[in-house]
């Protein structure tokens, strides 16, 4: 890599770490303040976590370690829950006990980490890719996503992977032009039929956030041949879309039991 070209990665990524320490921190005060208030409410359905990263910590407060993922399982299991398919919660509601894991952006440590650990238990997982990433046409997707070969082998009978489409570059649907959303819904379908030989009827929205996530967008996903759009927090997800919990690193036992009971059923993300 060239000195300058060098120079500004090691810019990028100091930027990135400062942000996500602050961002850690205001999560970390946000999460404690619901799991204070919060007492539960009656659930009939199932619940759908997402993770992105298990040990990559650039990733700041998206990034959980292999030890606090198995924690969060166990947590999950002493409180009764089952682990089911994120596609059964989706399509058929599931029943209050059911929980299913899912990951966003098919980071290599999905790989590395979590599917060892999600092996142990038996448990069934889902994987949304940006499939511009897994084409690895580039040193930082080379390094850190994985890559249409790795997917194939974890969608092989016995792994336990199911796989979705999360767009082919990650861009926010709620700035994009029509034309540009139906490239990357489409486009990402035809990328996954070239290369694993199946059209994905599943979507992941980037970012996941209800701004992320407008009305044409829906449309567009529709149009495109997805049948199911997954988004974030139960009560405040766009129209048409599954909701979701994000679980992030500052997600220890008090506030994870919390996140089961249903306390950031509210809450989104804010950058
Ligand atoms: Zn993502």
């Amino acid at each position: 890599m060239a000195p300058m070209a060098e120079q500004l990665k090691r810019i990028a990524r100091a930027v990135g770490l400062r942000r996500a320490r602050i961002a850690s921190a205001r999560m970390y005060v946000e999460r404690h303040a619901l799991a204070t208030g919060s007492r539960g409410r009656r659930r009939k359905h199932g619940r759908i976590l997402c993770y992105h990263s298990i040990g990559q910590s650039w990733m700041g407060v998206n990034d959980v370690t292999p030890a606090q993922f198995r924690r969060h399982i166990e947590l999950a299991f002493q409180a009764g829950f089952q682990f089911v398919p994120a596609a059964h919660v989706a399509r058929y509601g599931g029943r209050a006990n059911e929980l299913a894991i899912t990951f966003d952006d098919a980071l290599k440590s999905v790989r590395t980490h979590g599917a060892p650990i999600l092996r142990d238990y038996g448990i069934p997982w889902t994987v949304f890719v940006i499939s511009g990433w897994a084409e690895q046409r580039d040193a930082f997707t080379a390094e850190n996503a994985l890559g249409w070969r790795e997917l194939h082998d974890l969608a092989a009978d016995g792994a336990g992977a199911a796989l979705g489409s999360h767009s082919v570059t990650h861009p926010d649907f709620g700035q994009l032009e029509p034309s540009r959303m139906r490239d990357e819904l489409e486009g990402s379908r035809d990328m996954f039929e070239k290369r694993l030989g199946f059209r994905p009827t599943e979507f992941a929205v980037p970012f996941g956030q209800s701004r992320n996530w407008p009305a044409a967008a829906r449309t567009a996903a529709a149009e495109a041949g997805y049948e199911v759009v997954y988004a974030q927090a139960e009560d405040t997800r766009p129209p048409g879309t599954v909701a979701r919990t994000f679980v992030t690193r500052v997600d220890h036992d008090r506030t994870f039991t919390a996140l089961l009971r249903g306390a950031y059923d509210r809450w989104e993300e804010w950058y």
